[in-house]
């Protein structure tokens, strides 16, 4: 067993989001041992210098599209999978250069990629994937144009979600993606700017069909996420057991009630519309489809404001879709001047990990975590821009105790 010791480490807190200087990390077979005051005792085969700068849990973003190697959908389904998981390559090994070591799927990401990550065959973040995500006839992860009958995706193509309509069905549609290993299971809940013939303020799925859904989720031990905007959509979701709504632009002071009485946690993406409606059209979002980016855009950084007003958990997503996704880090920008540093580090870090039912599993420097560890030059905790300049200020990247970035000695 060969073991690796940070020294002169100035550990970030994240769950308390406090500082802990003059500390060292002890790290053994992929995870931390040992975490206390300099000097631990007994040697080490590695000794890395941190030099007092920052160390502290590799990030986590809860929302991520791996496989959406363009914004066009429709495109997309008619992609090669082959093709398709070349081109994710890029985008999972930027992603872990911006010190994101696991990254949540919101559809498309399969068992097949995520192997290929734990295996080291592609270079990335590990991969938490919901396989399809859930949707009815219509509903957002419908791609087809209303003069479409037939589908023509399938699933040996690479699109983001599967139609699934009724009981049963939606029942077999989850414990399918179950038995491909699903981290979680996502579903459309409410209509969706990307998709052509539903309306942003529809709500998706009978109760029946949620609760047949989250049923089976809870059954497999994992948790359900919910892609939903409006208040009417996110209302009926989180007492049915929805652990994590996406977007959730639209919702109201009832949303935030709720989130808080039933531990569920939000994940607001405005880096994706911020995106969308700078250059979704240049990027291959198709032209029609611009109009509703601008109603959510203004909303999404109302609804923020609200949810921290009400002290609603809350998760790091970016949503970013194709080239648009080299952004991931500006989520971080777009939420500062509304979120405290401390509570922005949590969304990234530990606060993914509790609502994934991983408590300590990732998101805190603790013995028993994985070692997934990254050096900052400067105290994010007090300028959470550092987290935005990798290539200046991000000087260490280390996931499940293998290092892929050094660059302590600059
Ligand atoms: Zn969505
Ligand atoms: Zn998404």
């Amino acid at each position: 067993m060969t073991t690796t010791r940070i020294i002169n480490a100035s550990i970030i807190d994240t769950r308390a989001g406090q500082v802990l200087a003059g500390h060292e990390v002890r790290i053994a077979d992929g995870r931390i041992v040992e975490v206390g005051p300099a000097p631990l005792p007994g040697s080490d085969d590695t000794i890395l210098d941190a030099k007092g700068h920052f160390v502290m849990p590799g990030l986590v973003d809860s929302h991520v599209h791996v496989t959406a190697i363009t914004p066009n959908f429709a495109l997309l389904e008619t992609l090669s999978p082959f093709y398709v998981g070349a081109k994710s390559s890029e985008l999972l090994h930027d992603m872990l250069m911006r010190g994101f070591t696991t990254v949540r799927d919101a559809g498309g990401a399969d068992h097949g990629l995520a192997s290929a990550v734990e295996e080291d065959s592609l270079i990335g973040p590990r991969l938490l994937y919901a396989g399809r995500a859930l949707s009815q006839t219509g509903g957002h992860g419908d791609m087809r144009g209303p003069g479409q009958q037939t589908f023509e995706g399938c699933f040996c193509c690479a699109g983001l979600g599967r139609v699934c309509d009724g009981v049963s069905e939606v029942r077999r549609a989850a414990r399918d993606e179950i038995r491909k290993g699903a981290h979680q299971i996502k579903i459309m809940a409410s209509g969706g700017v990307a998709s052509p013939t539903d309306r942003i303020d529809s709500t998706q799925f009978s109760l029946e069909e949620i609760d047949a859904i989250v049923e089976e989720a809870t059954a497999a031990n994992i948790h359900t996420m919910a892609h939903a905007y409006t208040a009417r959509a996110i209302n009926r979701l989180i007492p049915r057991g929805v652990k994590t709504i996406e977007h959730g632009n639209l919702m109201d002071e009832e949303s935030c009630r709720l989130f808080v009485e039933h531990d569920a946690y939000l994940t607001p993406t405005l880096a994706t519309y911020d995106a969308l409606a700078k250059e979704g059209v240049e990027a291959g979002m198709a032209e029609h489809l611009q109009r509703k980016v601008f109603d959510v855009l203004e909303a999404g950084g109302k609804a923020l404001e609200m949810a921290q007003r009400h002290g609603v958990k809350m998760l790091y997503g970016s949503d970013l879709l194709g080239r648009m996704q080299r952004h991931q880090l500006n989520e971080f920008n777009l939420r500062k001047d509304v979120v405290p540093t401390d509570d922005l580090v949590r969304a990234a870090t530990c606060n993914a990990a509790d609502a994934f039912g991983a408590r300590g599993d990732f998101g805190e420097i603790i013995p028993g975590a994985r070692g997934d560890i990254i050096v900052l030059r400067h105290n994010p905790l007090e300028d959470i821009t550092t987290l935005t300049r990798p290539e200046q200020d991000l000087l260490m990247i280390m996931k499940g105790g293998k290092v892929y970035k050094q660059a302590l000695e600059g």
